[in-house]
Formats: C-alpha cells, structure tokens, sequence
C-alpha cells in the first residue's frame, strides 16, 4: 500500500518538484517500506522521534524537520538533518548557525511564513521576512545556508483561500530575492499537503510534504 502510493505520487509530480514523505508518528517499517520503494526524504515535526529513526533506518535517507523546534533541542538535532523546514524565528535561526559552527557542519534551512488564517501561530509574517532580509542580517550567519521558505495554508474546504495563501508564500519568496538578489541557492518552496498539494505545485511549489496519503491517518 505504501509502495503504491509512493510510487503514485512519484508518476504525478512534475520534473522538479521533489516529495518529502511526512513520516511522523508512523514506524520505522513503514518509513522502509517507502524507502524501497524509492523515497529518500523523510519528514518529522518531533526531535526524539527523529533520532530514533536514524538509528535503526538506512543512512542515505534525507530527514527534514518540519514541527517546531524548541531552543532546548537544537543541539540534539545539528548534523541529522538534510533540511531544517520550520524555522520560525529569528533567535531560532541564531542558535542553530551557533551550533552548526560549533558542530563544524553547515546547517540547510527554510524559513517558515505565516499567512494562513488561524491554524498554527508559528511562523514569519512575510513583512517579517523582507524585512530581515532588506536588513541584509542573514550575512551575518556562519554555518546556516538559507534554501527558500515554507508554507502551509489555511485549513479550510475554499479552495480559492488555499489557493491564495500558496500565492502569497511563492511571491514573497521572489520579494525576497528582488531585495537581495545575491543570496545564492536561496530557491526553494515547500507547500502543499495531502490535500492540497496539487493546488501547491500549480502555485510554484518545488517541494511537497505528504503524509496521510502515503501513510494513512496517524495515530496521535
Ligand atoms: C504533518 C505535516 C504535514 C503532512 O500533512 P498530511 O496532511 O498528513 O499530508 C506537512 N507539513 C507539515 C508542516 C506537517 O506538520
């Protein structure tokens, strides 16, 4: 079943658009089981639940954190990580260039904007954003590369809202590059879920999370 839809989703993404199969709360034979049949990028939102998983699944697997990382467990997860997805504050994004420099490795991140309605409080206002960018603050990082930013939107049946809120991420990741056209490999988007990542993808999307259609509902 796993295999299937991997498999199927793997058919429907345009060239370039990479899948993170969002594997939390899910076991370790079911992350396998996607892995042979071909998935590299595995998402988790829960620093514990990661390091558990890397110890016991192969070592080429790309994990991504995409939940909210608390200060206390930066450390923890410097030099596991392919991609941190969520970075959602500024003092965030300090500590983990801190301990990447600390760690000697180089650290690959998003930021996360917020622009659906309700749903998480976590995440940069894009206004936030160009404005840390204008400031040019990120030059200020030693071992954190910047990659694009993240997005979810809105938690609701108006497709029009959904498609807006993925609008909205994909322009201000292009703001960001007007206002500093230097930043180097600062090129991806990740939106789009299992219930809308078509939508996601039409919008400029070049990376989507799916987690319940490749691995049914979890188990909280
Ligand atoms: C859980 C999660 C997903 C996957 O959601 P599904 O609806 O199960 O596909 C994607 N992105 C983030 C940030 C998540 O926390």
């Amino acid at each position: 079943m796993i295999a299937e839809e991997i498999k199927k989703i793997h058919a429907l993404l345009p060239q370039g658009v990479e899948l993170c199969a969002v594997s939390k709360f899910h076991p370790a034979d079911a992350v396998k089981e996607a892995y042979d049949a071909g998935q590299r990028i595995f998402g988790e939102s829960r620093v514990q639940e990661l390091l558990e998983k890397v110890k016991v699944l192969p070592s080429d697997i790309k994990w991504h954190f995409i939940g909210h990382l608390q200060t206390n467990k930066v450390r923890q997860l410097i030099g596991l990580t392919s991609l941190i997805e969520s970075v959602d504050s500024i003092r965030l994004l300090e500590l983990i260039d801190k301990e990447s420099e600390r760690a000697g490795v180089v650290t690959r991140v998003l930021m996360q904007l917020h622009v659906a309605r309700e749903e998480t409080k976590f995440g940069f206002y894009p206004e936030e954003l160009l404005e840390y960018f204008s400031n040019r603050s990120f030059e200020n990082l030693k071992a954190t590369h910047i990659c694009g930013v993240m997005g979810m939107a809105s938690n609701t049946d108006d497709m029009s809202r959904v498609r807006e809120d993925f609008r909205k991420i994909a322009a201000t990741k292009e703001e960001i590059l007007k206002i500093a056209p230097d930043l180097r490999g600062f090129d991806t988007v990740s939106m789009g879920m299992s219930g809308d990542w078509q939508i996601a993808v039409e919008e400029g999307a070049n990376l989507v999370r799916i987690g319940t259609a490749i691995f049914g509902v979890r188990n909280y």
